[in-house]
């Protein structure tokens, strides 16, 4: 089966543990075929053009492992953009500037700065806080610069610490609208497995929200495991993959150069 990783961080973001060999290390050792190392560029107020995220060091970084991992993986440049919307000047220079493989674009904040990993859900108010990810959501859609939008129920996550689920199913109509601009676009979204090892127990997002994305059109999907250490490589995949296929997907894409590809289902080994 031809497995890929296509969420993870090396200690080019803050929170990577490893180095991008060690990640490469540990994904020949587990039998991945290829990867996509896509560390953090989280702009926020003041600190807009995020000087934690050097992309020359990052680079260099991944042709080094290209280079030592020629013949046995395929290492892709990727890049996570944190809410690119609200900080676009910043993000788009970037991306236009280093030529990456495959951009995901993730919400992870909400405007001013709130990040969705620090509010307490025991005392929120969770429609107030799921309408307003939606509408970020909806923005970054729109924003259109990124190839597949990352972890799409990521307050499941969060809550999940609090014992409280967060189904953003209930609001069907604003994820049926966001999905819709991404396929319009021919962009997509990721099956991110880390849900699976945190407190949610669950991928993000959850089957419902792939299946829609499925049936409303969509063809656009990766699988990855957003490792932030060098263990948690290609955690999950399978049961991504799994996912995939219980959603109708008969393959998985990959991307060249910001291009998509789609690997069939006999390449996936899937029936
Ligand atoms: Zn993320
Ligand atoms: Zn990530």
């Amino acid at each position: 089966m031809y497995l890929c990783d296509y969420h993870m961080h090396s200690h080019n973001s803050t929170d990577g543990q490893n180095s991008v060999m060690e990640l490469c290390q540990r994904a020949v050792e587990l039998g991945l075929k290829e990867v996509a190392i896509t560390d953090h560029f989280e702009p926020v107020k003041g600190n807009e053009g995020y000087k934690q995220y050097n992309p020359k060091w990052y680079f260099i970084d991944v042709l080094k492992a290209r280079v030592v991992f020629k013949y046995t993986l395929k290492i892709k440049l990727g890049i996570e953009l944190g809410q690119p919307h609200l900080y676009s000047k910043y993000s788009i220079k970037l991306i236009e500037e280093y030529p990456y493989d495959y951009v995901l674009g993730s919400a992870h904040n909400l405007p001013g700065d709130v990040d969705l990993g620090t509010i307490d859900y025991s005392n929120a108010d969770i429609k107030y806080y799921s309408k307003e990810y939606l509408r970020q959501l909806k923005k970054l859609a729109q924003w259109n610069q990124f190839d597949c939008i990352g972890h799409l129920d990521l307050p499941k996550r969060y809550a999940a610490v609090y014992g409280i689920s967060i189904s953003l199913m209930e609001y069907y109509e604003d994820v049926e609208e966001v999905l819709k601009i991404l396929i319009r676009n021919g962009k997509g979204i990721e099956i991110n497995t880390s849900g699976l090892r945190q407190h949610s127990k669950a991928c993000l997002p959850s089957l419902d929200i792939v299946k829609l994305f499925k049936d409303l059109g969509g063809e656009v999907l990766t699988v990855g495991s957003d490792a932030h250490r060098a263990d948690e490589v290609g955690e999950g995949i399978q049961e991504g993959i799994e996912l995939a296929k219980a959603a109708g997907f008969k393959y998985i894409t990959v991307f060249n150069n910001r291009k998509p590809e789609w690997k069939d289902n006999q390449y996936l080994n899937l029936k």
